[in-house]
């Protein structure tokens, strides 16, 4: 199978006339190597429906196709998306059949667009969006089983960190809400066309059930956002407003078990879900 290696990428971008640009993180890979690690980290069987956003050129999608029953390319930009069925067609005729290109915003995408029940994600993602993306397709697409993506160095080990540690966040509860996620290994830049200025990792990620808990996803979100807006904050204090004053987040952080004069970092997802759950019943609606 042919891949796109440096040549073949700089002579599709310009006689696409091409110029990457940093607002849709357009950075290829130049590198077959790469795109074999990928695929093969991802674990993809036979069996599975890839869905991959942002094929840009279709260095990663060349890859893929020979593992997989079928890939669904989702693209934002209209060049890129009209063009890789043509790039398919003439490097691996015999795949041709296996991919189909939906032109769309991935934030806006739903299974009704896919035509297809994707059960794994393999994308290099546009840095600029990958935690929004990977957290719509988690929640937007139920047949998503696991997933393997390249992201900036820094957001992978925020997707991925524990609590305790300093860079657990927003990205690392939200993410833990749906999934397992685990660093991939390290990505250097010289693999990209144009380099980025930053060094890139893989994340991996495998679904499991969300936390259990009578409170919806949104109210454990809201949780969530508002322990770490004010992250040094001790979370009496931080969630004064999300609960009305301060005695009522106190009320429903000691009715969830929670100390509350712990910080939002030391918390795990299910910790959250406790807490929006004992809003509800600690901080009954004034009439
Ligand atoms: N997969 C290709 C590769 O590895 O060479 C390109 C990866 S490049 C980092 C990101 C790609 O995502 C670009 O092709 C860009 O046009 C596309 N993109 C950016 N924002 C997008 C969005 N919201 N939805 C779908 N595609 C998007």
């Amino acid at each position: 199978m042919s891949l796109l290696g440096p040549v073949e990428v700089r002579a599709l971008a310009e006689k696409l006339n091409i110029r990457p640009t940093k607002k849709l993180g357009q950075n290829f890979v130049i590198d077959g190597g790469t795109v074999r690690r990928i695929v093969r980290v991802a674990g993809v069987t036979p069996e599975d429906v890839a869905i991959e956003i942002g094929p840009g050129l279709g260095s990663l999608t060349l890859a893929l196709l020979p593992e997989v029953a079928k890939v669904v390319a989702v693209e934002i930009d209209p060049v890129l998306a009209g063009q890789l069925p043509f790039t398919v067609a003439t490097m691996a005729p015999e795949l041709a059949d296996r991919l189909t290109v939906v032109h769309a915003d991935a934030l806006r995408i739903g299974p009704a667009d896919l035509h297809a029940d994707p059960t794994v994600l393999v994308a290099n993602l546009p840095y600029n969006v990958s935690v929004p993306v990977v957290l719509h397709l988690l929640e937007a697409l139920p047949s998503l089983r696991r997933g393997l993506v390249m992201v900036q160095a820094e957001v992978a080990d925020r997707l991925a960190a524990r609590p305790g540690s300093k860079i657990y966040g927003v990205p690392s509860v939200k993410a833990a809400w749906y999934a397992d996620v685990r660093r991939a290994g390290p990505v250097g830049r010289n693999v990209f066309w144009p380099a980025p200025n930053v060094d890139s990792g893989l994340v991996s990620f495998v679904r499991r059930d969300p936390p259990k808990t009578s409170a919806p996803r949104e109210e454990v979100f809201e949780v969530v956002d508002a322990a770490f807006a004010q992250r040094r904050k001790t979370l009496r204090a931080a969630l004064a407003s999300w609960a009305g004053t301060a005695a009522a987040a106190e009320a429903a952080l000691v009715a969830a078990e929670v100390d509350p004069s712990a910080r939002g970092e030391q918390l795990g997802v299910e910790d959250f879900a406790r807490i929006a759950e004992h809003r509800l019943t600690s901080c009954p609606p004034s009439a």
